[in-house]
Formats: structure tokens, sequence, C-alpha cells
């Protein structure tokens, strides 16, 4: 049940993990919190997966978070006549609206806002970026294009339009549908894909309406400039490197990555590095070095959770993966290079008892050398800000709300224990030190540091720091 890595890991599910012995076996080998694509499957395919994850925290006893991604915005051509043209560099290319099957001149592009958005010079990047179209005409219902990098293009592959914000609404009626179905199913989070501007959050955020938290998938180039009002509205962002590689240069993408991980912490919100973290262990047990490095380096970047797409969805091996994560991870953690990188990017506390409380937890427990911290929250806004902080002390964090639990379940370093409130100052100690022991983070003797709100029950009241001794008493037999 304890555990030592402090970097979170979120598998996505899919063909590859849809059963109780998968799943549990992915949240044995260390994911923290699975992952619903809305992009494949069915309605009745993401409640299967969704409640045999419930009955495989039933089983463990953690509490597991669940992640919605709703598909977003994406474009895509329509279809060809045989499946699929091979496109040649310096052919003349068109996309329209007309719905009739593709052939080597033209395919239908089924978005009216791109016509209206675009202009000659504009660059389309299809099929992952692979083929790209340089524009020549833009009609209301026709463009014509030159091709510039050619290959095959085969039915419903993938637009991108990198350099222009287009007229898009955040959410699809797919995604409006998915969402409304998601959050029905009890999910903690809801991911937001293709996000261009701080008010596609704000518009999620008002359907939502608190019944889940919200990510912003952060990859296209309008999002990375706006990054700080974006994550101003966002309880959480994903730096989502399969699109944003194809919508900015690929070595573009690790400063990103970078700067967007700073910028959540100091803000005191999760980042998640995601896409092709372990992309060969699709169809091999072995990583290769590149990748190992890959997720050293978003952990030696701060990043709160590290993701498995492909690899654990529709991989041979899914286990394998989680466990690699599991095991690079808890490595990089115990560098004392990765200590100075967290006390590098140390932003200062606000204003406000709790992240002053949080601070003096992470300076006090050092000190004294205490075995844990344990920080007794409602909503979780208090647990968040002492993650923000980065004590070396393991965080335990104990909430009346299942909710609270499972959503904190991505944040860096946070262990979450559903229990019920404390009743008065002692039992605050006494269920602190009880769940310390029993969860082995201290034995008889050992100090752990508290932080709580007094009246309890009252939120956003953080106000007590408390050093305590855990005693014979406290060991349940
Ligand atoms: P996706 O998002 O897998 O839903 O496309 C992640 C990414 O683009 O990296
Ligand atoms: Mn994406």
């Amino acid at each position: 049940m304890h555990r030592q890595r402090r970097t979170r890991i979120i598998a996505t599910l899919g063909p590859a993990s849809n059963t109780f012995e998968m799943i549990k076996k992915l949240s044995e080998a260390g994911a923290d919190v699975f992952r619903l694509n809305m992009s494949h499957g069915e309605h009745k395919d993401a409640s299967a997966l969704y409640n045999t994850v419930r009955e495989v925290e039933k089983a463990t006893g953690r509490p597991i978070g669940v992640l919605a991604d709703l598909q977003g915005p994406k474009l895509r051509v329509g279809e060809f006549t045989d499946g699929s043209i091979d496109l040649e560099v310096g052919q003349t290319f068109i996309l329209d609206m007309n719905d009739e099957p593709g052939d080597q001149s033209r395919v239908q592009l089924p978005h009216p806002e791109i016509y209206e958005a675009v202009e000659p010079k504009t660059e389309l990047l299809l099929n992952d970026g692979k083929i790209r179209l340089l524009i020549e005409k833009v009609q209301e219902d026709k463009i014509t294009t030159t091709v510039t990098v050619g290959g095959e293009l085969s039915n419903r592959k993938g637009v991108n339009v990198p350099s222009a914000i287009l007229p898009l609404a955040a959410l699809t009626e797919k995604d409006k549908g998915d969402l409304a179905f998601a959050l029905d199913l009890g999910v903690d989070w809801v991911a937001l894909s293709f996000v261009q501007r701080p008010e596609d959050v704000q518009e999620a955020r008002d359907i939502i309406a608190g019944r889940a938290s919200i990510m912003a998938k952060i990859e296209k180039p309008s999002a990375v400039h706006a990054i700080d009002e974006i994550i101003a509205l966002s309880d959480g962002v994903m730096v989502a490197r399969g699109d944003m590689g194809v919508e900015m240069p690929m070595e573009q993408v690790p400063p990103k990555q970078k700067k967007i991980i700073r910028h959540a912490r100091r803000a005191g919100i999760p980042a998640v590095v995601a896409t092709q973290m372990l992309e060969s262990m699709i169809t091999a047990p072995v990583p290769t070095r590149a990748e190992v490095s890959d997720v050293a380096n978003a952990v030696f970047d701060g990043a709160d959770a590290i993701m498995l797409s492909a690899e654990s969805a529709a991989g041979e091996y899914p286990e394998e993966a989680v466990a690699t994560m599991n095991r690079v991870a808890l490595s990089i953690e115990g560098e004392p290079s990765y200590r100075r990188m967290l006390n590098r990017d140390e932003t200062m506390p606000e204003a406000t008892t709790a992240d002053a409380i949080s601070a003096a937890a992470k300076q006090v427990a050092k000190t004294i050398e205490a075995e844990a911290i344990v920080c007794y929250t409602g909503s979780g806004s208090t647990a968040l800000r002492a993650s923000r902080e980065r004590p070396q002390a393991p965080l335990l964090v104990l909430t009346p709300n299942i909710g609270t639990a499972r959503r904190l379940a991505l944040v860096w370093g946070l262990n979450c224990v559903y229990s019920q409130d404390a009743v008065n100052f002692q039992d605050m100690i006494d269920k602190a030190c009880n769940i310390c022991h029993e969860y082995k983070y201290a034995g008889v003797d050992d100090r752990i540091v508290i932080m709580a709100g007094m009246p309890f029950g009252t939120p956003g009241k953080t106000n007590v720091l408390r050093i305590s001794r855990v005693q014979d008493y406290h060991v349940k037999v």
C-alpha cells in the first residue's frame, strides 16, 4: 500500500488492459490513475472499464483516480475510393466539402471552420505531420494546395493547422455527449484536447461545474503562448507531446515540456508528461535506452505524473511498461541531483496560512527528521500546497472525501487515505499516528508532523502545525 515513489503513473486502458486481473496487475505494478480515451470505443466499454477500476480499488484499498480524455476538435479528412492514395511532392491536391470518396486529386475536409481561418501560404499537416500541404488558394468550400512533403494518405487521417487559431468550439457535439456520460459515470478528471485559448477551459468549467477536475492538454502553439492564463483556469495540465510534436518542430517540445512543468508547479497544479514515453514497449518487453532516458528526464523535470498511452492500452506488455516507469522513477528520485533540481525550481509560498503551514511543515520535518508529514484535507487544496513544496518526508493525506482522495492520486507525492475527519485535537494526533504506523511510515517513538485546520471540517482553514511522537497505544493490534 505504501508507495515510496513520488512521481505518479497514469496508464491508459484499452483492449490490452480491460480485465480485472490485468487492471489489478497494473495497479500493483505502480499505476496510480487510469485513463479512459474517449476517442476510441463505445460508452459501454468505458463504463465496464470504470467499474472494473472501482473493483480493483476495493480489492487493493488504495484510492485510484480515473481520467476521461475527450477527443476535442480533432480535424480529419474524409475517405478514399480505394482506402488510400499516394501523394507526390509538387502535385496539386484539393480539400473540399464534397462528401464523395476522394481520389488522387481531392478529398473531403468536413470542417467549414478551416476554410474561414486559413489563407494562401498557410501550412496543413496531415497524418501526424508526415504529409505537408502548402495552401495556394482558398475558396468558400475548397482549398487548393501543393504537396511539399508526400506519402501515403488513408481514410480519416488527422489534419493539423499549427499556425492558425481555428474558430472551433472547445467541445464538439461528440465531446458534449462523452462529457455528460463521463460525469454520470463519476470520473475524477476530465482532459480537454486541443485547447486553443483560456476561454476553452472556462467553457468546459461552466459545464462541469465542479463535478470533476479539469486537465488542459497543451498541444497547440496558441495554448503554449497562453500557458499561464490556461493554468489559472485548470486543475492540471498535460504536456501532450504527440500532437505538440506535429504542431511545432519536434525539437521545440522538450523546452516546452520543462516550461509547462515549471509554470504548473509555480501555480500549484499537477503537470503530466504524455506520449511515446515507452513506445517500443508496445511490441517489446524491454524499452530502449532513449526511452528510459526520456522517462528519467520527465521525472528530473519535476513532472507530477508520467503517462502510458498505447503501451498499456493496446500493447503486448502493459504490465512491463508500468513496472519500467515505476523502476525508472524510483531510481531517479533516489539521486541527490533530483533533490537539488526540486529545490532549484522551488517557488515562494504565497501569503496564505495553507502555504505558510506547508512550507513550515517541510522545514520542520527536515530539521527533526520526521518520518512523515500528515495532511488533513477536505477539498484537497491544502494537500496540493503541501505537494508544491516538494518536501523530503513522505506525505500522507487523510481525507473524509473519497472524491478528493481519487483526484489527488495524480499529484506528486500524495498518498491518500480515506478516513473519518478528526473530532478533536487529541483525535487528530491519534488518527495521524495510528495511520502512520499502520501504513509503516513510522514506528513507535518516531516523530511525525501534522498539518490540519481547526475547527475540523471547515474548508480553507489550515492553521495547525503539530509535531507528534507515535506512542505504544497508537499501535493497533
Ligand atoms: P492524444 O493526446 O493521445 O489524445 O492525442 C496526447 C498527445 O497528443 O500527446
Ligand atoms: Mn493529442
